[in-house]
């Protein structure tokens, strides 16, 4: 059964009118797009530039909130999610962004900054933070020697890990990758495809992809959606994907 289900999703923004001072116009960047995202899923929602996929994760991740239809989460619609069911939410269905020498912040060590959503969340025993962090770590093929780095030295593909272990430490049931792999050559990219099959493996998760690459996402997904203009336009498992650029 469904743990994620769009209906009729839209989502439209008012955007100033071309050559006008005063007047605006809506854009459609979403357009009643639905589907069902079931437990164990390696989900893929592909498409060009353009196409609505950073739309459609602002929605998922309750970001934003529709202006048409819903996303639910198990059946409850997440634009009424408040307070605790809101970080209920949160912990539940974490975001792996692109860029790793963005998105870590240049000055926290690496353990420190997995402590911070442990926190949070609310915990508060130092011991167990730090058994938590180390495990995780661990998890995701860390070397737990890198606690008190800081970020500045990692390759690229530690920098990911951090990313992916930063998701990891709330125990979350969905992992929404936003063009996680984008800024990965290939051999990193294959390294870590073959830790998120570990990781599925181990703590049962759901993957979400968001990306433009359709051949990295053919390796990863058993299910596609395609984009084009704000609309899916295919929907299919992976060998029965009709779309071939
Ligand atoms: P993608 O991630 O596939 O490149 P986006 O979701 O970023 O696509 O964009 C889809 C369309 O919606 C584009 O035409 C973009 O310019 C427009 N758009 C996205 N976000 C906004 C916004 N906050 N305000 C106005 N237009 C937006
Ligand atoms: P806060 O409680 O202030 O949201 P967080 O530690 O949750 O603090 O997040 C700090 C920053 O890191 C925020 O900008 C958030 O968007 C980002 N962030 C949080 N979790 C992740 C993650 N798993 N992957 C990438 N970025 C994240």
């Amino acid at each position: 059964d469904a743990i994620i289900s769009l209906r009729d999703v839209s989502q439209t923004y008012r955007v100033k009118k071309r050559g006008s001072f005063a007047g605006t116009s809506a854009l459609r960047a979403v357009r009643n797009v639905t589907f069902d995202i079931v437990k164990g899923d390696s989900f893929a929602v592909v498409g060009e530039s353009g196409c609505g996929k950073s739309t459609l994760m602002r929605l998922l991740s309750r970001l934003e909130r529709p202006s048409g239809g819903s996303v639910l989460c198990e059946g409850r619609d997440i634009a009424g999610l408040s307070g605790a069911e809101l970080l209920g939410f949160r912990r539940k269905l974490q975001l792996v962004l692109q860029d790793p020498f963005n998105s870590l912040p240049p000055r926290t060590g690496i353990g420190a900054m997995l402590e911070a959503p442990l926190r949070t969340h609310g915990w508060r025993d130092p011991r167990k933070i730090r058994e938590k962090v180390r495990a995780v770590m661990d998890d995701v093929g860390l070397p737990v020697s890198l606690y008190d780095d800081l970020p500045l030295g990692l390759s690229a593909g530690q920098r990911q890990r951090v990313n992916v272990a930063r998701a990891m430490v709330l125990d979350p049931e969905i992992l929404l990758m936003d063009e996680t792999l984008s800024a990965l050559d290939q051999t990193e990219q294959f390294k870590l495809l073959a830790l998120f099959d570990k990781l599925q493996r181990a703590h049962g998760l759901t993957y979400i992809y968001i990306s433009h690459d359709l051949a990295m996402v053919r390796k990863a997904c058993n299910r596609i959606a395609v984009m084009y203009l704000g609309e899916v336009v295919e929907l299919a498992d992976n060998d029965r994907l009709f779309f071939d650029p």
